[in-house]
């Protein structure tokens, strides 16, 4: 039958698959609130490096409360564990720097760093605070070979922004993002699927994406230690102990995995903002200080553009993927931070049951207008054009010196109750 053939439909197409090859990578900064830190404090002419000393971000100095967030590689090699009491990291290391949280910050390396992705790659889908899978599909003949485009975007993110990432390159975006998790910092790795028996099956199998400590315990009782042990396991047995999950992991171990990397279109959803967080927050003052920094943004731009919203919504997603949301009316239209903040309190308030880890936190607003008037409250005209009139002013100047240069009353309150409190 090879004598004569002509080409069909299915040889196109699967020639056109050869040529299209995904190619998908995942970028991740290293240590991302620690090296912002960093960066912020080296600007501002503040010495040493965080990175180049035992320090961690997390929690308040006096009150030696909270968690690790992140640290430095010197914390790290004293046995500093993300995710523990700060008190434990404190008898594994006693000489640690500790750095309280600035979500502020964050939000704005952040927001620099997905500018930057998208200056390089068609498609980027932003996937928490400091992660994000780019489809670099096709990107061949601008930049040349995968590690090249990888290098292009280390180096010029290493130059404006000053801090590093690592770049994992794969034709999906769970090899992708398991191979920006090999050796840190600062590296680029690829892990295509001809890689996987060598680079991917020898680790332990709860390394791999979505395996946590229940599963991976659950595992090991039936005999599966590595991601290879899994990969080549027997498929019922393990979907008969983890369901569903069972099914996904070993699809995972075998380097399958069919999403795609979505592109998402931020603008005309009216103004808001989301976070996914690099760690699930069980904290509601750490909660309330990022849904802080969402109002600042989604109110700047409102008063950017002279728009007035008159309804605030609140959005959670839960560690479990559970998503939740709630919203509500306000009395009159505004733009104004302070407002829109009190609003996303009370939201929060009703949403969250105190104890559900969140993973992702989002403010919006709708029922946008650019109606200039504003039916006033006998009762609260004074105050309301005291609050415009001051986060105006405050707009004005973060434009002129920078956004650090006026920081929220309500953070220096805090800080000031812990004191008296504390
Ligand atoms: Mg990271």
């Amino acid at each position: 039958m090879c004598v004569g053939h002509q080409p069909s439909a299915g040889d196109i197409r699967k020639e056109r698959t050869v040529i299209s090859t995904p190619l998908i990578f995942h970028i991740d900064v290293n240590s991302a609130y620690l090296s912002w830190e960093a960066v912020d404090r080296l600007k501002k002419g503040n010495s040493p490096d965080l990175r180049t000393i035992p320090a961690i971000v997390g929690g308040d100095q006096d009150k030696r409360h909270g968690v690790v967030l992140a640290k430095s590689g010197i914390a790290k090699k004293y046995g500093v564990k993300t995710g523990e009491p700060i008190v434990h990291a404190l008898k594994k290391c006693p000489n640690l720097t500790i750095i309280p949280t600035n979500f502020e910050l964050y939000h704005r390396n952040s927001q620099a760093f997905m500018e930057i992705l998208r200056r390089y790659a068609p498609v980027v889908e932003q996937y928490s605070i400091d992660e994000a899978f780019a489809d670099m599909s096709g990107t061949e003949k601008l930049y040349g070979s995968p590690t090249r485009a990888a290098e292009l975007i280390r180096d010029t993110i290493n130059r404006e922004l000053a801090f590093t990432i690592n770049v994992g390159i794969s034709t999906n975006k769970l090899l992708a993002k398991m191979a920006s998790d090999f050796e840190k910092p600062n590296k680029i790795h690829t892990l295509f699927p001809e890689e996987i028996p060598f680079k991917m099956w020898p680790l332990d199998v709860g390394e791999l994406f979505f395996v946590g400590d229940a599963a991976k315990k659950k595992l090991n009782e039936l005999g599966i230690y590595t991601i290879g042990d899994l990969a080549n396991g027997d498929l019922n047995m393990i979907r008969m102990h983890l369901k569903k999950q069972g099914e996904v992991i070993y699809n995972y171990a075998n380097g399958i995995d069919i999403s795609d990397v979505l592109h998402k279109e931020p603008a005309n959803k009216g103004y808001g903002n989301s976070i996914t967080l690099a760690h699930d927050v069980t904290d509601a003052d750490e909660a309330k200080a990022v849904l802080l920094s969402l109002c600042e943004t989604v109110g700047a731009r409102l008063r950017a553009d002279g728009m007035k919203a008159n309804c605030v919504s609140v959005q959670i997603t839960y560690n479990n993927f559970v998503n939740r949301s709630h919203q509500c009316t306000l009395s009159a239209s505004t733009n104004v931070t302070t407002e829109i903040y009190d609003l996303a309190l009370q939201l929060f308030d009703q949403l969250w049951d105190r104890r559900t880890p969140i993973r992702l936190l989002g403010v919006s607003t709708s029922r946008v207008s650019s109606e200039s008037y504003r039916q006033y409250n006998l009762f609260d005209t004074e105050k309301y054009e005291k609050l415009e009139k001051l986060d105006t002013a405050v707009d004005k100047i973060r434009k002129k010196y920078g956004e650090d240069a006026i920081k929220r009353a309500r953070f220096l309150e805090d800080k000031k109750e812990e004191k008296e409190s504390g």
